[in-house]
């Protein structure tokens, strides 16, 4: 990595840091917060208002990560919060059905046309898992297809996922994950179709289901090819697999119904998290009604979980997507187009070669002139580049994701006064990603 420099420095996030390193591995309990691909101190946020967050030593920040997507609505909406304190106040959780699961239920169900069913679980790793159990089970067979650069969360037969060469015969690529574990999965280049005809032809009657975020966020910003994933569909059909769309990231999101919402190719059975939780632990995979008649107790597939459908996860949820209509999409949209036009704007203006790539309101930044397609075109970017550029940002009070790979996530509560703090954090940090390798080249 090139010379970068932290031009503000965290001391209470670093000495919250220095202690978690010692009782965690790697002082974070999810990877990508550790900063490890920009370096850095990791910023131990202290609680979040609107479109802002406020960390450990009191700085704030323009929040563009949004907790990786669910708070849509900005940090601590008083609908949310209300709803939240309420349900607390009954009781948190019991271990029986609830109202609160059903009103979820049929929130989801009215909102996604393809789902009949669905089953509520407490994470998009869950969903995941679960989902491709259903299609094991529904269609006797063992064989997934998946897409390099896709994440379906760390779910032991998706993690064979790096887009090598030999992660196409489903190699393990995380120690732990065993041969057998991976052994059924399928890794295709994204975008591809022939690969996925091909698959099909290689393995008849092999395949139970093709799993595919429904327009990917995990490489950065990669959304299908027009037809792709129609085309998906229909080779499933052909050949009696099911279609899985991961929409953990897009459901809610980009449109009242998700990425479905956008290109109306309909799944077999779909997953969620993130938004319709509302900041809490809420997960779903639901879809065809013949399908999930297979889930125990209607059907001998099991799945369960002790705080599956938990009061107040469900109340959260319900408050955040019963806000989310139309007006709310609009100013997603909106902001969002903002927020990348000041971007792209600054970024010129230094002559620095960039690509945003766009699904619905979600966004991220590519360092390269070219149109990427997939994983491979997405790892071929200077991302040296945006750890100067984030850090810049970050030391200007603007929260990116901490790596090139992800994608940004605006919500309603950006308002005149936060978009204005991004604008003027824009010109140094796209002065920053211009000049970053200079002096890595100058030593060579
Ligand atoms: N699927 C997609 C598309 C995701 O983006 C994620 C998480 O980022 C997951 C699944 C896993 O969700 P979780 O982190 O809630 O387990």
């Amino acid at each position: 990595m090139a010379c970068v420099s932290y031009p503000y420095e965290a001391p209470v996030s670093q000495s919250l840091y220095d202690r978690a390193a010692v009782v965690t591995p790697g002082g974070v309990n999810s990877p990508v917060r550790a900063f490890r691909a920009v370096g850095g101190t990791p910023r131990f946020i202290v609680s979040g208002a609107g479109p802002y967050l406020t960390d450990a030593d009191g700085r704030e920040y323009v929040d563009l990560v949004c907790s990786w997507g669910p708070m849509i609505l900005g940090h601590a909406h008083p609908a949310v919060t209300d709803a939240v304190r309420a349900a607390v106040s009954r009781g948190t959780s019991f271990g029986t059905p609830g109202p609160g699961e059903v009103e979820l239920a049929e929130e989801i169900v009215a909102r996604i046309a393809p789902v009949d069913q669905v089953r509520l679980v407490s994470s998009g790793t869950e969903a995941t898992m679960s989902a491709i159990r259903l299609a094991r089970g529904f269609t006797g067979r063992a064989k997934v297809v998946k897409f390099a650069g896709c994440y379906h969360g760390h779910v032991d037969a998706l993690l064979a996922a790096a887009g090598s060469g030999v992660a196409t015969f489903g190699l393990p690529d995380t120690p732990g994950v065993t041969g057998a574990q991976a052994g059924d999965t399928l890794v295709l280049p994204y975008n591809d179709l022939a690969a996925v005809a091909a698959a099909f032809e290689a393995h008849p009657g092999e395949i139970a289901c093709v799993i595919t975020e429904a327009s990917p966020g995990n490489m950065g910003v990669v959304p299908p090819r027009e037809g792709f994933n129609a085309g998906l569909k229909e080779l499933c059909e052909r050949h009696g697999a099911l279609y899985i769309s991961d929409e953990v990231m897009t459901g809610f999101r980009v449109s009242k119904a998700g990425w479905y919402g956008i290109d109306g190719v309909v799944p077999d059975l779909m997953t969620f998290g993130k938004v319709m939780g509302g900041g809490f632990p809420a997960a779903a995979f639901g879809g065809r009604a013949d399908v999930m008649a297979h889930l125990a107790p209607a059907g001998p597939v099991y799945q369960a979980g002790t705080l599956s459908g938990n009061p107040v996860a469900t109340a959260a949820g319900l408050a955040q997507l019963r806000l989310l209509d139309d007006a709310a999409y609009e100013r997603l949209d909106a902001v969002s187009a903002e927020v990348r036009s000041l971007v792209a704007e600054a970024l010129a203006g230094e002559g620095v070669a960039h690509r945003i790539q766009t699904a619905g309101n979600m966004f991220s930044v590519f360092f390269t002139d070219e149109e990427v397609v997939d994983y491979a075109a997405a790892r071929r970017q200077e991302s040296f580049r945006f750890t100067a550029f984030f850090h810049e940002m970050l030391a200007r009070g603007v929260y990116l994701p901490p790596s090139a790979f992800e994608a940004w996530f605006v919500s309603t509560a950006l308002d005149d006064t936060a978009v204005e703090r991004i604008a003027a954090a824009l010109p140094a940090a796209a002065r920053a990603a211009a000049r970053a390798g200079e002096s890595a080249e100058a030593g060579a």
